[in-house]
């Protein structure tokens, strides 16, 4: 037991500093979680929405999110996830198909036999592959070439990669790219039938569970505490300073925050401590939130390809998780630096529901019952050609300073199991450095 030592700080309650904390408090060590918003959960933390209380992104669960499923079991939840048949729709040339299955691949317009065999056999492997060393290598867009053809590219792929990454599209490395590929492409129960799952009352849920844990096991989790600074003085960790001044002395820090972020709070510490973080880019995201009287398609997720919207998808989160309406995210993912970013909410929503038009024309105005615009400016590390040597080390060179981001779980892509597990980890990786070097 550390008790007698000053608390283990825990930057950020999302899905990773809040699985952190728990699992250093589990371990018998005192936490103190401080968080810059008025509310645990980060990316995936619920708000009021025309009063249904609901995730401010959509977050839906895959088969393989073991980590989520073996937290849920500890805490007592192993009942809450539901697993549900889904679907997915394509929009391209002016109509609405099914997609994600090779019935559908087989009828899909505008490619033809030898091109569809080759996009599904690049599917296929990509959920049996494992080794991603090579991948990591090569760009996403030279990868879906050198399988499926250039024309295959443009049609499919190139317009939903650069309606996410706009002039970072061709930076994108494929091991990322084949990793998303792999997660979803598993999670059936046939090469025919899709299924993902939510939890029970939303992501929340999950994240309020671990907060209660945590704070039954003496853990203190602070809101709207950000923290300004991390304090080093000579490679020496000294603690945190708040962004009220206030000063906590701390020999074992765990950021969570993102690796942009991370860069203000080191900016007082070695240019070579901050660097590695400052090379990794994120992009942001503005995520529209359409509540409808009716239902738009009977799929979970639409890819869109169409030129009259700068939209790759929309997500009917409510044919997955049932909400009593139906509920539409559109994500506009975009750099930060792209004009279109600081448009006002008007621009995106009326972006928004024309795409929702598109796949069903009879959605009118009327129809809309509920709008919300979110903003998050570092949604999506940029996993760049070559990225797994650009992360550094959970464990910085300064003892007890610990720094990790969704990226640091790289090739898998941002998700809650992943944070969970990575969190694991370093809450080990404490316990570890305060058992060997600390009593030396
Ligand atoms: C649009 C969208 C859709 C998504 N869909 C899914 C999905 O379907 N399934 C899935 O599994 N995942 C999904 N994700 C990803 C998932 O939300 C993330 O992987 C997960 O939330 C990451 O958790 P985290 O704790 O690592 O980071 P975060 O959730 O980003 O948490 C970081 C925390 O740090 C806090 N913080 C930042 N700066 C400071 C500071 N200075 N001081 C103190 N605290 C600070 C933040 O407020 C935040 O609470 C989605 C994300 C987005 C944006």
């Amino acid at each position: 037991m550390n008790d007698a030592r000053s608390p283990l700080i825990v930057i950020g309650a999302g899905p990773m500093g809040l699985a952190a904390a728990y699992y250093a408090a589990k371990a018998g060590r005192r936490v103190t979680v401080l968080e810059a918003g008025d509310r645990v959960g980060g990316m995936a933390a619920h708000f009021d929405f025309d009063g249904l209380s609901i995730e401010r992104f959509y977050h839906f669960c895959c088969l393989s999110d073991l980590d989520t499923l073996s937290l849920l079991d500890e805490l007592g939840m192993g009942d809450a996830m539901n697993w549900r048949r889904t679907t997915m729709g394509y929009f391209a040339d002016g109509g609405l198909h099914d997609w994600g299955d090779p019935v559908s691949l087989l009828k899909f317009p505008g490619m033809n036999l030898f091109e569809k065999i080759r996009y599904g056999v690049q599917a296929f492997y990509s959920t049996k592959r494992n080794d991603w060393a090579r991948l990591d290598q090569i760009s996403a867009r030279d990868w879906f070439i050198g399988w499926c053809g250039r024309s295959v590219y443009d049609r499919m792929w190139r317009p939903l990669m650069e309606l996410k990454f706009y002039e970072l599209a061709d930076e994108i490395s494929a091991a990322w790219m084949w990793q998303r590929i792999k997660r979803l492409g598993n999670s059936r129960k046939s090469l025919f039938e899709e299924r993902l799952g939510y939890i029970e009352g939303g992501s929340e849920a999950l994240m309020k569970a671990i907060a209660a844990a945590i704070r039954s096991m003496g853990g203190d989790i602070r809101l709207n505490a950000p923290v300004k600074r991390i304090l080093i003085e000579e490679d020496v960790l000294q603690g945190v300073a708040l962004a009220d001044g206030e000063t906590i002395v701390a020999q074992d820090v765990i950021s969570t925050a993102p690796t942009p972020v991370v860069v203000e709070m080191l900016a007082d510490a070695p240019e070579s401590l901050s660097a590695p973080y400052r090379a990794i880019r994120n992009i942001g995201v503005v995520c529209v939130m359409l509540k409808l009287k009716r239902q738009v398609s009977p799929h979970f997720w639409v890819n869109i390809a169409d030129p009259s919207v700068e939209i790759p998808g929309i997500v009917e989160f409510s044919n997955l998780r049932p909400v009593g309406k139906t509920v539409v995210y559109v994500p506009f993912y975009m750099p930060q630096t792209n004009p279109k970013f600081g448009r006002d909410d008007e621009a995106f929503l009326d972006e928004a529901m024309r795409a929702v038009q598109l796949v069903n024309p009879s959605i009118s105005d009327d129809d809309i019952l509920a709008t919300h615009v979110g903003r998050l400016r570092h949604a999506q590390p940029i996993c760049e050609v070559g990225f797994a040597d650009m992360i550094p080390p959970a464990q910085t060179p300064v003892r007890g300073l610990q720094i990790a981001d969704t990226c640091f779980y790289y090739p898998e892509d941002r998700g809650v199991s992943e944070s969970i597990k990575f969190a694991r980890g370093m809450a080990e990786a404490a316990a570890d450095t305060t058992d060997a070097t600390r009593s030396a």
